[in-house]
C-alpha cells in the first residue's frame, strides 16, 4: 500500500584519516540490524571499566540507544557487525526504492548529517565505489531492456539542481564558471505543485549518458562558488530521474496505459550549526540562508511527525518558508515513498547525537503515496 512512515535509516562511516592522527575511540555499537547506542567518549576513556554505581549510572546517562528501520555498520571490516558497503547499501533500500518506481509510486531518499560525514559517499560515491545514485541507474537502465517489448516501452529524464543561498541554480546548463550563474525562479503548478522554472531535463538512453551528466552536475556543484570553501558543504543537491512507461495497444498501437515515476535524491547541505563555523559577512548570509533551509526542514519534520502522533488540531506545515521544503513538500508530506539516510561519524559525540534525534524524529512521518498511472480505454 501507498500509505506509511518516512523509512529511516543511519549509517556510520570509517574513521577518516583526520580522525585517526586524533586517535579518537569509537563511540557507536549496534547490536541488531536497527539498534545503534552511543556513549559519550569521556565515558569510553576514562571511566568504561569502573563498575560502581555511579560510574555505571552516569555511563548509562550519557549512553544513548536509538532504534531505527535499519542500522548500517560501515565503520570497519574486522568487527562482529555486519559491514555496509555500497553493493549491501543498494540491496538495503535503493532496490527496493526502484521497485516501488517501477511500481509507478514517487519516491524520494535524503542524505542528512553533518559535514564529512558520508552524505555524498552515500548518494554518489566514487567510480570503483558507486552510491545509490549511480547503482539506482545502472539497474534502471538493467529493467527496462528487460521489460521493453513491441508494446511497452519507457523513457527516462534527469534533472539536476542546488539549492544554494536560498536560490536554485541548475547543474545540467552550460555556464561561465566566473560569472554569476542565474538563478531559476520557483513557480506551483495546480496540478505538479512547486516546479523549477526553465530547469533543463535531459532525456537519457542508457546508463553512461546519466552517469555523464551526473558527473557534470557534480563538478558544477563543486566550483560553482570558487571562492567560498567547500560549497557543496553548504548547497543542497536534488537529482532527479522521470520514468515514463507506456503501454499500447497492439492492433491499434494506440496507447493504453502509461506510468509516471519521479525518482528523487537529495544530497543535503551540513547539518552542523551556522554558528559553529565563524561565519562573517557574505559567507554569514550564506550560513543563515542554508540555515533557513535546514531549520524550515526540521520544522517541517518535527510539525509532521507530532502530527502523526497526536489527534490535536494540525498545525499548519510551513513548507513554503524556504526553497527546499516547497520543493520538496511532496516528498515530505505528501504523494511519495521517502527515506532518510541520516550519516554519521563513529566518534563525534554531539554531531551524532543530534543526527540521530532528528533523524527519530523523521521516523513518525507518514506519506501517502499512491500510483501514478493512467489507464486510457
Ligand atoms: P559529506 O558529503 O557528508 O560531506 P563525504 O561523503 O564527502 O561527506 O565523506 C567524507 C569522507 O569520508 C570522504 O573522504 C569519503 O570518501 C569518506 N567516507 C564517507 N563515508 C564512507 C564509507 N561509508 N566508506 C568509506 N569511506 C567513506
Ligand atoms: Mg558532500
Amino acid at each position: 500500500s501507498g500509505q506509511g512512515n518516512v523509512r529511516v535509516l543511519v549509517r556510520a562511516r570509517p574513521f577518516v584519516p583526520r580522525e585517526v592522527a586524533a586517535g579518537s575511540r569509537c563511540l557507536l555499537s549496534m547490536d541488531s540490524s536497527a539498534d545503534i547506542t552511543i556513549i559519550h567518549s569521556e565515558e569510553t576513556i576514562n571511566g568504561s571499566d569502573k563498575t560502581d554505581t555511579a560510574s555505571i549510572q552516569r555511563r548509562s546517562k550519557l549512553s544513548k540507544e536509538f532504534v531505527f528501520d535499519a542500522s548500517l555498520w560501515s565503520v570497519d571490516k574486522s568487527t562482529s557487525n555486519r559491514f555496509i558497503g555500497q553493493p549491501e547499501l543498494y540491496k538495503t533500500v535503493g532496490k527496493e526504492f526502484l521497485d516501488h518506481s517501477f511500481n509507478g509510486y514517487h519516491t524520494c531518499i535524503l542524505a542528512y548529517g553533518q559535514t564529512g560525514s558520508g552524505k555524498s559517499y552515500t548518494m554518489i560515491g566514487s567510480d570503483n565505489e558507486p552510491g545509490i545514485i549511480p547503482q539506482t541507474c545502472y539497474d534502471l537502465f538493467d529493467r527496462v531492456k528487460q521489460m521493453t517489448t513491441s508494446t511497452t516501452s519507457f523513457t527516462v529524464k534527469v534533472t539536476f539542481f542546488e539549492i544554494y543561498n536560498e536560490n536554485v541554480y541548475d547543474l545540467l546548463t552550460s555556464r561561465s564558471l566566473k560569472g554569476q550563474p542565474t538563478p531559476l525562479k520557483v513557480r506551483e503548478s495546480p496540478v505538479d505543485g512547486p516546479y523549477v522554472k526553465d530547469l533543463s531535463s535531459h532525456s537519457v538512453h542508457n546508463f553512461e549518458e546519466v552517469e555523464n551528466l551526473l558527473r557534470k552536475g557534480n563538478e558544477l556543484r563543486a566550483t560553482a562558488s570558487t571562492n567560498m570553501n567547500d560549497s557543496s558543504s553548504r548547497s543542497h543537491a536534488v537529482f532527479t530521474l522521470s520514468l515514463k512507461k507506456i503501454v499500447s495497444d497492439p492492433i491499434l498501437d494506440e496507447t493504453t496505459e502509461e506510468m509516471n515515476a519521479r525518482i528523487r535524491f537529495v544530497d543535503l547541505a551540513g547539518s552542523e550549526r551556522a554558528n559553529s563555523t565563524g561565519a562573517s559577512g557574505s559567507r554569514l548570509r550564506e550560513g543563515s540562508n542554508i540555515n533557513k533551509s535546514l531549520t524550515t526542514l526540521g520544522r517541517v519534520i518535527n510539525i509532521l511527525s507530532e502530527s502523526a502522533l497526536s489527534s490535536k488540531k494540525k498545525e499548519l506545515v510551513p513548507y513554503r518558508d524556504s526553497t527546499l521544503t516547497w520543493l520538496l513538500k511532496d516528498s515530505l508530506g505528501g504523494n511519495s515513498k521517502t527515506a532518510m539516510i541520516a550519516c554519521v561519524s563513529p566518534c563525534d559525540y554531539e554531531e551524532t547525537l543530534s543526527t540521530l534525534r532528528y533523524a527519530s524524529r523523521a521516523k513518525h512521518i507518514r506519506t501517502r503515496a499512491v500510483v501514478n498511472q493512467d489507464i486510457i480505454s
